[in-house]
């Protein structure tokens, strides 16, 4: 939003047309002030989307928050409240529906674990054009949509096994084992990359994309030597992998999803422990800081999970990395935590490649997606308003806390 300051003073904050309601509400205040120390006033928009008028929906006294009282009104249910700022952000953790969590493996043009690049932009603009709002494997482990302006769509994004077409940097010759080019300092990101795409339509959330990458060394991650030597796992002596996981570390969200990429149900609790360790021990090797990798997909996915192996994850730690959930592989869209009917240790996630593609695409169009419902509280102290330097969006149910 532009424009400059916005004054709201008190006669102001009811439309003029409706002098009789405020006659009345004039009078409610007078009688409720020696009960009720604030008010809460919604915030409407003109046809530009800039704010234009209060009006008046709740009085609190001191003991009342106004987050919760307010959530209350909303019939938010379970909710969730960030505070940012002057702005206090609530949103409800309840709601009907699915919420879609993709993974992706390679970009190329192989039938299965292979979508061709053009696809993987498509999908991404498709979302875009839709109405869809992607937020992190963490946010939908917590139930933290407070970042997603009311009536998105909500969708998880993300890929296992750092393969071919996840992150490739422009070479001198052959794609994979070729020098890399360097331009003003920095690698040129390959344009037939995810990477490349992300960065290109997936908006960013707080300095970062939310987009998990899973890694496993396995193979060389994102499967280039940069024309370096080729010392087998960890690849820890290749910068070219270097390069690549502070990147990630730095723009987007790096996942566990084992040191080895063995059969996750094949190994006894405390092997499975010892590649949860691994993963997080290459991890602190090249420097990368391990706090915020905190979810797990089991490689190979995870069949039946037993009640073991949901403790061994669900305990785990290593150094200030705790597991706040798990993913599995199971092909259909999963509903919210709040739902009752997801476990957080084994959420299905669905597989899109050049098989899969055009029935998710429209699995996506004719599915009920669970949808966010958020209002934003701007608290202050006077009737002088700098709206239009927050960050406001007329979608949202906007309110403005006043403290009398
Ligand atoms: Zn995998």
């Amino acid at each position: 939003m532009r424009g400059s300051i916005l004054r709201i003073p008190p006669h102001y904050l009811f439309s003029r047309g409706e002098f009789l309601k405020s006659v009345y509400l004039l009078y409610f205040v007078i009688l409720t002030t020696t009960l009720y120390s604030s008010d809460i006033y919604s915030i409407y928009f003109d046809s530009k989307g800039e704010p234009h008028r209060g009006e008046w929906v709740l009085s609190l006294n001191d003991t009342q928050d106004s987050a919760a009282v307010l959530s209350e009104y909303l019939g938010f249910g379970k909710s969730l409240v960030r505070k940012y700022n002057s702005l206090v952000y609530i949103s409800s953790q309840e709601g009907s529906g699915y919420i879609p969590i993709l993974t992706f493996h390679k970009l190329g043009s192989g039938i299965h674990f292979e979508l061709r690049p053009r696809l993987f932009e498509e999908l991404l603009i498709y979302l875009n054009e839709n109405n869809f709002y992607v937020i992190s494997d963490y946010q939908y482990l917590t139930e933290d949509y407070t970042r997603v302006e009311k009536g998105k769509k909500l969708i998880v994004l993300g890929s296992d096994d750092a393969s071919t077409g996840t992150f490739s940097f422009n070479t001198l010759g052959d794609h994979k084992t070729g020098t890399f080019i360097m331009n003003h300092g920095t690698y040129e990101i390959s344009h037939d990359s995810m990477v490349y795409f992300l960065n290109r339509y997936l908006p960013e959330e707080e300095g970062r994309r939310n987009f998990t990458f899973y890694l496993t060394f396995d193979a060389i991650p994102f499967r280039q030597t940069g024309g370096g030597y080729n010392p087998g796992p960890p690849y820890k002596s290749m910068f070219a992998v270097l390069a690549k996981l502070k990147y990630l570390e730095n723009n987007y969200i790096i996942g566990n999803h084992t040191a080895n990429h063995l059969f996750s149900e094949e190994l006894s609790e405390s092997n499975f422990v010892s590649e949860l360790n691994g993963f997080y021990d290459i991890m602190d090797s090249y420097g990368v800081d391990i706090r915020g990798i905190n979810t797990l997909a089991y490689p190979f996915g995870i069949g039946d999970l037993t009640d073991e192996r949901q403790e061994t994850v669900q305990s785990y730690r290593y150094g200030n990395a705790t597991l706040k959930g798990a993913f599995d592989y199971n092909g259909y869209f999963a509903k919210p935590l709040s739902s009752g009917d997801t476990n957080g240790f084994d959420v299905s996630r669905v597989g899109v490649d050049n098989n899969s593609y055009v029935k998710i695409k429209t699995l996506l169009g004719n599915t009920d997606i669970f949808k966010s419902r958020r209002a934003v509280i701007i608290e202050s102290e006077n009737y002088l308003f700098d709206l239009p330097s927050l960050d406001l969006n007329s979608n949202d149910s906007n309110y403005i806390l006043i403290r009398n």
